[in-house]
Order: C-alpha cells, then sequence, then structure tokens
C-alpha cells in the first residue's frame, strides 16, 4: 500500500494500492484502444469537449486547491493560483484543434502539402512540486492534437491526479483517453518508458532521472521531451532598482519552499552593492511567513518529505556561511527555515548542485562579462532574471544567457501563452504556447501528382 502523507502535519491523508507493470500495461491498452476514436473527432468537437472540461475544472478549482495543499504543504493562495492556471491551460489548448494547420508547397509536378497528426498514446510522468500544474501543461496539449494519454503521478502526490481522471470522465472526455496510474518508479514509471505501445514519454522530473528516461526510451525510439533541473541565476546589477530586486529575490527562490525548477538559486549581485543588496533582502527573509499552509497569511509551507528535508539540510550543515536565516515551526510536519548562504563562490557545492529548498546562494560578480560567465557556468540551463535600469544591457545579457526562460526586472517565468523548457541539462523540447503541439504531433507530408497520363 501507498500512504501518502500531509508533509506539513505528518498524517495519513489516503492509503492506495499500489499499480503492478500489468496495470500499466492495461492502462496503455485502454489509451490504444480509445485513440483512434479520440483522434478522429472532429476538431470543433475535441475543442468544445475541451471547454467542458476547462470549465469543470474552473468549477472544482477550490476543491482541487485545498487537496493539493493538503498532498504537497503548499499555501492555500498558491494552491488556488496553479489550479486556476491548470483550467486557463484547458482552455488555451481547447481553441487549439481547428489551429493545427499544414503547409501547401510548392513543387514541380504536383501538388505537395503537409498534416500535423497525433502521436498515438503518450506517456507523461511528473513531479511532486507542481502536480497537477505540471500535469495540465501536458495533458492538455496533447489531448487537442489528438493523443490519448496514461499519466504517472510522483508517488507522493498522486490525489490531485486522481481527481483530474474522474473530472475529465464526468466532463465528456472518452472512458480510456484519459488514464492515471498511481505506483512506484521502479515498475510503473519504467514500464511506460519501454513499453511498445506507447510513442512518446513527456518527463518532468530530476535531470538524473531525465538521463535514465532518455536511455530507456532509446529502445523504441521513442520521442521525448524532458522538463529537468535547474540552478538559475537571479543577476543583480549595481544599476538596478535595489530595492525592488531584493524585495522580490526571496520570493523568486522560497516560493513553493524552493521546491521549484525555476527557483533562482542563485543571486549573482555586482560586488560595489553585495552588502547593500544582502541589508535589503534581510527583512524579506526574515519576516517571511512560513507555517500552516491553509492560514491565508502564509507564504511558505514545509517541505515534502523528511527525507528530502534531511537531504536541504546538509547542504547548509556543510560549511556553507549562512548570512540570513527566517523562521520554521517546529514539531510534526516537514519545516526549514529560508536560508541565505553569503558569500559564496560559483564554485561551492551550494552553488553547483540543485538544492530544491529554501536555500539560496548570493555570489558576488565583477562587471559584465564575469556575470554572464558565472551565470553560464553551471550545467543547467532553465530560467533566470537580469535586474538593471540599463535597457541595452539587459538585452545584451538576456541574448549571452544560456537559458530557455528569462526575465528583466522580475521574476516570473511561466505564462500559459508563452514557451517554457530549458538549454543545456534542464532538458528538451518546450512547454506551453503554440510550441507545445510541435511535440505532440508529427508532420506527414504527402505529394499530389497533377501529371496528366
Ligand atoms: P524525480 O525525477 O525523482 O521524479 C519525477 C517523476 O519520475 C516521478 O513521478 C517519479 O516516480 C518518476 N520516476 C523516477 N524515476 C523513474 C524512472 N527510472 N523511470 C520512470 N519514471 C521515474 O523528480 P522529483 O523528485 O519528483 O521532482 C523534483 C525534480 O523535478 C527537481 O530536479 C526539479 O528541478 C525537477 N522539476 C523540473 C521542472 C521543469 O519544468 N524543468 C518542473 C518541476 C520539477
Amino acid at each position: 500500500m501507498l500512504e501518502v502523507l500531509n508533509p506539513a502535519t505528518e498524517e495519513v491523508l489516503k492509503s492506495l494500492e499500489q499499480a503492478t507493470e500489468d496495470d500499466a500495461d492495461a492502462a496503455v491498452a485502454r489509451a490504444k484502444r480509445a485513440f483512434p476514436e479520440w483522434r478522429d473527432v472532429e476538431p470543433a468537437d475535441r475543442s468544445r469537449l475541451l471547454r467542458c472540461l476547462a470549465d469543470a475544472l474552473e468549477s472544482e478549482q477550490e476543491n482541487l486547491a485545498r487537496l493539493e495543499s493538503e498532498n504537497t504543504g503548499k499555501p492555500i493562495g498558491d494552491s488556488r493560483g496553479e489550479m486556476a492556471m491548470v483550467a486557463e491551460t484547458f482552455h488555451y489548448y481547447a481553441g487549439m484543434p481547428e489551429r493545427l494547420l499544414g503547409d501547401t508547397i510548392p513543387v514541380s509536378g504536383g501538388v505537395d502539402f503537409t498534416f500535423r497528426e497525433p502521436l498515438g498514446v503518450v506517456a507523461l510522468i511528473v513531479p511532486w512540486n507542481f502536480p497537477l500544474t505540471i500535469a495540465s501543461w501536458k495533458m492538455a496539449p496533447a489531448l487537442a492534437a489528438g493523443n490519448t494519454l496514461v499519466l504517472k503521478p510522483a508517488e507522493l502526490t498522486p490525489l490531485s491526479a486522481l481527481e483530474f481522471e474522474r473530472i475529465a470522465l464526468e466532463a465528456g472526455i472518452p472512458e480510456g483517453v484519459v488514464n492515471v496510474v498511481v505506483g512506484p518508479r521502479s515498475r510503473v514509471g519504467k514500464r511506460l518508458v519501454e513499453h511498445p505501445d506507447v510513442a512518446k514519454v513527456a518527463f518532468t522530473g530530476s535531470t538524473e532521472v531525465g538521463k535514465d528516461i532518455m536511455a530507456g526510451a532509446a529502445g523504441t525510439i521513442k520521442r521525448v521531451t524532458l522538463e529537468l533541473g535547474g540552478k538559475s541565476a537571479n543577476v543583480v546589477f549595481a544599476d538596478a532598482d535595489l530595492e525592488k530586486a531584493a524585495a522580490s529575490a526571496p520570493v523568486a527562490v522560497f516560493g513553493n519552499a524552493g521546491q521549484d525548477c525555476c527557483a533562482r538559486s542563485r543571486i549573482l549581485v555586482q560586488r560595489g552593492v553585495f552588502d547593500e543588496f544582502l541589508s535589503l533582502m534581510e527583512p524579506a527573509v526574515t519576516g517571511m511567513r512560513v507555517g500552516d499552509p491553509f492560514d491565508e497569511e502564509t507564504e511558505m509551507g514545509p517541505l515534502i518529505s523528511a527525507d528530502h528535508r534531511e537531504k536541504v539540510a546538509a547542504y547548509v550543515l556543510e560549511d556553507a556561511p549562512v548570512a540570513i536565516q527566517g523562521e520554521a515551526p517546529s514539531g510534526a510536519g516537514f519545516w526549514y527555515p529560508p536560508t541565505v548562504l553569503a558569500p559564496v563562490s560559483n564554485e561551492d557545492k551550494a552553488a553547483r548542485e540543485e538544492i530544491f529548498g529554501p536555500v539560496v546562494a548570493v555570489i558576488p560578480f565583477d562587471d559584465e562579462e564575469d556575470a554572464i560567465r558565472q551565470a553560464n557556468d553551471t550545467i543547467y540551463g532553465l530560467s533566470g532574471s537580469i535586474w538593471t535600469e540599463n535597457g541595452a544591457r539587459a538585452l545584451r545579457v538576456a541574448r549571452r544567457i544560456e537559458t530557455g526562460v528569462l526575465s528583466i526586472n522580475s521574476n516570473t517565468s511561466v505564462r500559459v501563452p508563452t514557451p517554457f523548457g530549458g538549454m543545456k541539462q534542464s532538458g528538451v523540447g518546450r512547454e506551453l504556447g503554440p510550441h507545445a503541439l510541435d511535440y505532440y504531433t508529427e508532420i506527414k507530408n504527402v505529394y499530389l501528382s497533377t501529371e496528366e497520363g
């Protein structure tokens, strides 16, 4: 049995039967049977069904948000925002079935045109930090393009995915189109990756597991998209609005208790304003309200598990210079306080590895060249921010930072209509925006001869 915990209280929320390889096979078989019918649903009808699903998700927003907060420990306000995004994602892709256009290509002797066709059964494997949100980024474009799917949520956070399966069916999505399998990575996850009837795996999770997924998918030449880890830089130049940057920096890393692939977990600060920046940041860190996820004032909840807290704490115990630390509750729950390490060298472990907790490394830099060099001196390339009042500098630096998503004078990374994904070892492919559809369709080219006789 799988015991699903509330990380804020350590209470068991639910005990679930764990799926086996046979259950994974059965889910793939259901999705395979449902595929031809779903593929052939008229585009306008597929749009209508996805809109019904988006409306149903909106009606269930509060229930889903409460469930997600119980299972992940997220502040309830954050969960509400995430569930609104889940519905928005389905609304956005509901508009896409009639926009999957092909090309007409001038060739001699005939007419050449392309179709964009669905792949078939897609397996979606997602992590525990944004359980339903990240699943929706995959499910909505997959379904809009006419694929059927098997979703494997993380073992720690399966509850919202199970609710989604029910909501989809009640909203009129035909049986077998959406299948959720809750089971261990070693059995269910691996089976889906290797299954000969699965055409594609869309994975979000750690870079280490991403490598296994890529290798496992090679046996059947599956299409793979990977959204992996990050160690993103928040680059603060001396000419920035320092007060604004310092107030935003804690949010950019301690949001979701730092369990965010886009967390700006390295803050690079120009040497001349290094101490001033830390002083400006201090009140936002020590004043951060860490506690009960259902208290509307809470800004940060617990970590996801005891094991994960131990892993996070080890980075701080290893001789790291703690410059600022906030407070966290004691007692039941996997709490850890917001922690700022400074000054840190970009060579230090805390600056190189993804800690995935509320711990940020603040690193000095000399000038623009040095900032770009240090920001890029990492295996990752997911996200990041640049803070400067000099527009030309902002654009110069933005062009040279090796990362899939950047913001200037802001700490946000994700919007439904814009592409999201990583460079280097942060991933392969893009989610969201119209771009995601490229990863759930195959292009077929057809030539029609117009020659006589
Ligand atoms: P994880 O890699 O341990 O697990 C992710 C999912 O993969 C889970 O469902 C797990 O059961 C499954 N899995 C694990 N091993 C598998 C295997 N060998 N075969 C098939 N499935 C397997 O990640 P996590 O601990 O759940 O999440 C944290 C990680 O996710 C962090 O590294 C974070 O950066 C990353 N992440 C990335 C993004 C992004 O968009 N780039 C978003 C969120 C999280």
